[in-house]
């Protein structure tokens, strides 16, 4: 595996492979990036990462000084896996200067996610883009976990006519439904226990939906309720509609239930497809 620090070095490897997947990650890899390693790898020849902890996406109460920073290992992770090339650039070398230009995402971006993130996708669409112009790949593939960022980064890459593709991969769970997640590291014993409540959180509003609800909202109100006496702090539970995230009618078939909330100093992310009967 080839490592590169700079856009230079980057450029001139590219410029050695062929049709090329890239997975972009902040690092601390587990295996839901493998899956989607594995899933870049059948769909291109040759296969790249990048890791990168983006302090845009971070706001100053959040956790980037202390986000997971594992290095040597995610390298073992990544040769295991074949990867042809890692691009793990330093802050400097993507942002020599403040980044001055953004992409401006549209309106969903300031809701779910964003509502508690305020301009958390902003960072996410212009690293993303920033990398795509430095990688040039053909392929990137991104993780249904975060299942905002996919629909956003799927929709810049459609509006801003980029030439590559973007492939979605299925989230992987921990055995007792757990989302893998890089913060799930921060959970103690106590809290790791009782984490997977929101994936089962997640199931039951689905349940309550195929049954034939169609009161989405008290549904979700419901699930936060939930969630709040089992001692979480609930940000959101909310049924959208696949398409574009918007919130669901009862008209709608394709939905998608996401969550957030916090178990102790830990937010947790989650979604759950379903069809409504
Ligand atoms: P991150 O390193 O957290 O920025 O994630 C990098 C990529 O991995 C993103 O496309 C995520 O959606 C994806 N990802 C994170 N967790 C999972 C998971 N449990 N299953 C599948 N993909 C994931």
């Amino acid at each position: 595996m080839r490592i590169v620090r700079t856009i230079d070095d980057l450029r001139k490897a590219r410029a050695t492979l062929g049709e090329l997947a890239l997975v972009p990650t902040m690092g601390n890899l587990h295996a839901g990036h493998v899956s989607l390693l594995r899933l870049a790898r059948s769909h291109a020849t040759t296969v790249a990462a990048t890791i990168f902890v983006n302090r845009l996406q971070f706001a100053p109460t959040d956790d980037f000084e202390s986000y997971p920073r594992t290095f040597e290992d995610d390298c073992e992770k990544l040769r295991a896996e074949g990867v042809d090339l890692l691009f793990a650039p330093d802050e400097r070398v993507l942002y020599p200067r403040p980044q001055a230009y953004l992409v401006e995402p549209p309106p969903i971006a300031n809701e779910l996610e964003g509502a508690f993130r305020p301009r958390f996708f902003h960072g996410v669409a212009t690293v993303v883009l920033k990398l795509f112009n430095c990688v040039q790949p053909d392929v990137a593939v991104f993780g249904m976990k975060d299942y905002q960022q996919l629909m956003i980064v799927r929709n810049m890459v459609d509006q801003l006519n980029l030439p590559l593709m973007i492939v979605e991969g299925e989230t992987i769970r921990e055995a007792d439904g757990l989302a893998m997640s890089s913060r799930n590291g921060y959970l103690s014993p106590a809290e790791r226990a009782e984490a997977p409540r929101l994936h089962r959180q997640l199931q039951a509003v689905r349940e309550s939906i195929r049954s034939g609800r169609t009161d989405f909202e008290p549904l979700g109100e419901q699930a936060m309720h939930e969630l709040h006496g089992a001692g979480w702090k609930p940000d959101y539970i909310s049924v959208r509609r696949r398409e574009d995230l918007a919130h669901a009618t009862a008209a709608d078939r394709e939905l998608v239930v996401l969550a957030a909330a916090r178990l102790g100093g830990t937010r947790l992310i989650d979604n759950l497809e379903l069809r409504a009967p």
